[in-house]
């Protein structure tokens, strides 16, 4: 069985326990790999690699980080259709979107930020006739990268390339739940002649390995993407700390569609949004709000549309929509379903879970889900679901969906589509989100800052807003003669 072993001080170690986890194909519902079962000695052990490996890596050339990391991206490209078979296998996802998406965006992400530092320029400003000031961006040291299971490579590399670029030493923590690219970005890192305890990558359990790096007095910044209530946790302990924090947690975001827009643009944009990555992305725009004029029509064709989205084996180039990353997480998303039922919800299509032939028959699908009937105000509306379900609700005036849109603790982001430039200036001003898409959705420009208000987080990634994050500022201030 494939053992994945932990990245620490240049070299692939066992946990120091010995101890492994299984590692399961959320396709078959079988193990196919061993995931190290780390503890807080193992992320000591990468700590102080990474504290070894500070002084030289810290004031190494931005030309020589640059080609060490732009060498990274050149091999996640050699490697694509490796990496994008082990993201599709360890994840669920279908293989075309881990190839067209996910493992092209690590290549990006390395890329952008070895190009980025070059970019990163100093402030100095001069007191007239007296003094002048300049502004140094120092690396912070050691810091931690701590990711989710659902975009695993992808969002991994766009933390760790930043940290890198920016002179830090890593430890990276990727979700237990799917460790398998950032495995092989071991072996590509090596490969790549990345310093020794540079980056450290240590598998295993967020109430262990997480905990540990939250608890770490010698680790003193955190980037966190992950729920809510984990980042809340993280918190509590690094934050008395005065740990450097960046939380990028949940949403539950409003698509908001006027009669006015382009109508077939957005159903086609509306169903990516709603059921791409089997909903599994923190931006799918789950509470979907019509303008009641077009209710029905758009009603008709999204169901319509949606039933004809082929759920099945990842593997198979036809595939819309592949398994539920875990059996946890299928159980999770069924008993919001059944929870929509009881609030008076009508699910107008899937709603169940999918049982496919031969060896997927244990594997973990649902068919694709939309519901009716429900007020903007309940708990299925409310509460984070991170499936293939979405509501549909009517409504007649703009202060009416701006209400429901803005109703809930989160506020990452929002989808807007009208042909009126009037309401877009109104809407963007009013919707409580940090990220606001019109006529179009997950368009990315990595320059643009990425993050979340109210209970969706702290901080911004993306471009320099990254290299602000994982750089002390240090100002000078030197009298003239
Ligand atoms: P979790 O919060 O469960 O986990 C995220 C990461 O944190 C995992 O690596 C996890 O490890 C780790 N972790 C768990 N507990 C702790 C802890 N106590 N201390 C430190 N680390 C810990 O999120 P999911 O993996 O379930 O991801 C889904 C969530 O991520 C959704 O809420 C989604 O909205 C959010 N998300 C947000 C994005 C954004 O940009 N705002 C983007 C993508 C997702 P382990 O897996 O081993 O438990």
């Amino acid at each position: 069985m494939n053992k994945i072993r932990n990245y620490i001080n240049g070299e692939l170690v066992s946990p120091l326990s010995k101890k492994y986890m299984d590692n399961i194909n959320p396709t078959t519902g079988k193990v196919y790999a061993l995931i190290p079962d780390s503890d807080a000695s193992d992320i000591d052990l990468a700590t102080q690699s990474a504290i070894q490996a500070k002084k030289e890596w810290g004031n190494s050339s931005i030309e020589y980080r640059f080609k060490i990391l732009m060498k990274i991206a050149d091999l996640i490209e050699r490697d694509i259709e490796t990496l994008a078979l082990a993201e599709s296998i360890d994840n669920g996802k279908p293989l075309t979107l881990a190839r067209n998406i996910d493992i092209p965006r690590a290549v990006s992400n390395f890329q952008f930020f070895a190009t980025a530092i070059k970019h990163f320029a100093s402030n100095a400003h001069e007191l007239t006739g007296e003094a002048i000031n300049y502004t140094l961006k120092k690396p912070i040291g050691v810091v931690a990268c701590i990711s989710p299971w659902n975009l695993p490579l992808y969002s991994f590399t766009w933390k760790i390339a930043p940290a890198l670029a920016a002179g830090n030493c890593v430890i990276a923590k990727p979700s237990e739940i799917t460790p398998m690219t950032a495995y092989l970005l071991s072996k590509i890192c090596m490969e790549a002649g990345l310093p020794k305890g540079v980056l450290n990558i240590v598998h295993g359990l967020g109430s262990k390995v997480g905990n540990a790096i939250s608890e770490h007095i010698d680790i003193k910044a955190i980037s966190f993407t992950g729920g809510t209530e984990t980042g809340r946790q993280i918190a509590k302990t690094a934050a008395p700390m005065f740990k450097k924090l960046s939380l990028e947690l949940g949403g539950k975001n409003p698509n908001i569609i006027f009669a006015d827009c382009n109508y077939e643009a957005m159903l086609k944009t509306t169903l990516k949004s709603s059921f791409a990555n089997q909903g599994q992305i923190c931006l799918c725009g789950s509470r979907i709000f019509i303008e009641r004029t077009l209710y029905k029509k758009f009603k008709t064709d999204f169901v319509e549309k949606t039933k004809a989205l082929i759920v099945g084996d990842p593997l198979m180039e036809q595939t819309d929509i592949g398994a539920i990353v875990s059996k946890q997480h299928q159980d999770k998303i069924m008993s919001y379903i059944e929870l929509a039922k009881k609030e008076g919800g009508r699910i107008l299509c899937g709603g169940e879970k999918v049982k496919l032939d031969g060896d997927n028959a244990e594997g973990f699908f649902i068919s694709p889900t939309i519901i009716e009937g429900l007020s903007a105000s309940c708990r299925t509306n409310q509460e984070e679901i991170f499936g293939p379900v979405v509501t549909i609700m009517p409504f007649d005036t703009e202060e009416e969906v701006l209400n429901y849109a803005n109703s809930t603790v989160y506020g990452l982001s929002a989808t807007l589509w009208t042909d009126s430039n009037a309401r877009i200036n109104r809407f963007t001003n009013t919707l409580e989100a940090g990220i606001i898409w019109v006529n179009s959705w997950l368009l990315r420009d990595l320059r643009t800052p990425f993050g979340g208000v109210k209970d969706s987080g702290i901080g911004r990634e993306g471009g320099f807003h990254a290299l602000e994050f994982f750089t002390e500022t240090k100002n000078i201030c030197i009298k003239y003669e």
